[in-house]
C-alpha cells in the first residue's frame, strides 16, 4: 500500500499536562472540557439553538453589550479579526490603523487584503496607541471609514485605552474595530459604554476555553449601515455578516455552515463560569496575581518591557538578562517543570519572556510555581540568584492584601 504504510507506529495521542503560562492558550477548567465530551447533535436541532441563544447571551455580559449581533465566530482569534474587515472595509476605503506590536501588523494586512487604503499609526513596541497620534492622523486625512486598534497587544504586554480610541473615532464619524482577544475578562472591555462598532475575542485567552472560536460583537449602529447597503459584498464567503445573521441571528436560522457544536458547548460552559465568578472579581484576580507574578519576577532582577501604567495584567513581558540564554531557560520550564511561557516576537526576539496568566492559568498555585522553577533554573545557570527570593516577594505581594486568605482564587 503506498499511503498510510506504517513507516512509524502511531498511538493514541496524549499530551502532556502542562502549566501554560505564555501568551495562549490558557489551561482549561475541568468543567469546560467535559462539556466538549457531550453529544453531538444537530446545528439547528431545537435544543442547540436554544443553547446558541444563551451563548449570545453570556457573551452580550462578557462583552458589556446589548449589541444583537453578538456570537462566536467559527474560528480563532484570527477569523474574528478578518471578519471585521472584510465587512467594514470596501476597496478604497480609508482606514487609520494603530500598530504598535505584531497584532497590529496583522490589522494591516487585513486592510491591505481587502484593498483599503491604510493610514497607519505607529508606536514603538512596548508603548501603548498614542491617541495625539491617532487625532492627528484623523486631522491629516478626510472621510476615515474606520480606526482599528488593539486593546492589549500581546506580543508585548502593553494595554492601549480602549475608551479614549473609541471616543476619538466616533467624534470623526468612523467605526472604531477594537481587537480583545487578549482583554476580554482579564480587564473592562466595556463595548457599549465606550462606544466601540466591532470588537472581537478569542476562546483560548482570558476565557479558558478550548481554541478555535472567536467571540465577535458588532453595534446596532453598524448593522444598520451595513444593511443599507452602501459597501459591495464581503469578498469573503465564509465571513460574510448578512449570511452568517442567518445563521446566528433572532429568527428563522438557517444553515450556514456546519458550527462547531461540541467546541460551542465548551464556550457555554466556559462563559457560564466566568457569570459565576462575575466579570469584576475575574478583573480583580488578574490584578492580584499579577502584583504578585511582578513582585516576585522584579525581586529576581527581571524588568518589565513595559511602564507601570500600560502593564496589562494578564501578560507580563519581562527582559532577558545579559549572558542568559533565553531559549535554555524556557526550554528547562517545559523539560523540567512543564511550564510554558511565550518568547519575544518579531524585533524583541530573544530579548524577552512573556508570562502569561490568563483565565484558569490565573492562579497563586501557578504564580508561586513559575517563580521557583524561574529561581532553580537561574541558580543552575550560575546566577546569583538565590532560592526563595522570588516566593517570599510574592506571598508578601499577597499576604499584603486585605482579601488574603478570604477570596477563592480559582472557581473551586
Ligand atoms: C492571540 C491573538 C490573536 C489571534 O488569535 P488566534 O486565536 O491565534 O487566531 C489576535 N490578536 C491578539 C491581540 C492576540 O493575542
Amino acid at each position: 500500500m503506498k499511503f498510510g504504510k506504517p513507516s512509524r507506529k502511531i498511538s493514541t495521542f496524549y499530551p502532556p499536562q502542562r502549566t501554560l503560562m505564555g501568551p495562549g492558550p490558557s489551561e482549561i477548567h475541568p468543567r469546560v472540557f467535559s462539556a466538549m465530551g457531550r453529544p453531538t447533535i444537530g446545528y439547528l436541532d431545537p435544543v442547540f439553538v436554544e443553547m446558541m441563544d444563551e451563548l449570545k447571551e453570556l457573551l452580550r455580559y462578557a462583552f458589556q453589550t446589548n449589541n444583537a449581533m453578538t456570537f462566536p465566530v467559527s474560528g480563532p482569534g484570527s477569523a474574528g479579526m478578518e471578519m471585521c474587515f472584510v465587512n467594514i472595509v470596501n476597496p478604497g476605503d480609508k482606514v487609520i490603523v494603530c500598530k504598535n506590536g505584531v497584532f497590529g501588523g496583522r490589522m494591516l494586512e487585513n486592510i491591505e487584503r481587502c484593498g483599503g487604503i491604510p493610514i497607519i499609526v505607529e508606536n514603538s513596541w512596548g508603548e501603548p496607541v498614542d491617541p495625539n497620534c491617532v487625532e492627528d492622523a484623523f486631522r491629516n486625512n478626510k472621510n476615515v471609514k474606520a480606526l482599528a486598534f488593539v486593546q492589549a497587544e500581546t506580543s508585548t504586554g502593553v494595554l492601549s485605552d480602549g475608551k479614549t480610541l473609541a471616543k476619538i473615532a466616533k467624534s470623526n464619524n468612523a467605526y472604531s474595530i477594537m481587537d480583545a482577544v487578549t482583554s476580554l475578562a482579564g480587564i473592562p472591555v466595556l463595548v457599549d459604554e465606550w462606544g466601540v462598532d466591532a470588537c472581537y475575542s478569542g476562546s483560548q485567552k482570558c476565557l479558558s476555553c478550548t481554541p478555535g472560536l472567536s467571540p465577535i460583537t458588532f453595534s446596532d449602529a453598524l448593522m444598520e449601515d451595513l444593511k443599507k447597503g452602501s459597501r459591495k459584498k464581503s469578498q469573503s464567503w465564509f465571513l460574510d455578516l448578512d449570511l452568517l445573521s442567518g445563521y446566528w441571528g433572532d429568527s428563522n436560522r438557517t444553515y450556514h455552515h456546519t458550527a462547531p457544536t461540541n467546541s460551542l458547548y465548551s464556550l457555554h460552559e466556559a462563559l457560564l463560569m466566568l457569570q459565576e465568578e462575575g466579570l469584576e472579581n475575574s478583573w480583580f484576580r488578574h490584578r492580584r496575581n499579577h502584583q504578585a507574578l511582578k513582585a516576585g519576577l522584579e525581586a529576581l532582577g527581571l524588568t518589565f518591557l513595559v511602564d507601570e501604567p500600560y502593564r496589562l495584567p494578564q501578560m507580563n513581558a519581562v527582559t532577558v538578562m545579559p549572558k542568559i540564554d533565553e531559549a535554555e531557560v524556557r526550554r528547562r520550564l517545559l523539560d523540567e517543570y512543564n511550564i510554558e511561557i511565550g518568547a519575544g516576537l518579531g524585533n524583541l526576539s530573544g530579548k524577552i519572556w512573556r508570562f502569561g496568566i490568563m483565565g484558569y492559568s490565573c492562579k497563586m498555585e501557578n504564580v508561586m510555581l513559575a517563580l521557583c522553577a524561574l529561581e532553580t533554573v537561574f541558580a543552575d545557570m550560575g546566577t546569583a540568584t538565590e532560592v526563595g527570593t522570588a516566593e517570599a516577594a510574592a506571598y508578601k505581594a499577597y499576604a499584603s492584601h486585605p482579601s488574603h486568605g478570604k477570596i477563592v482564587e480559582a472557581v473551586a
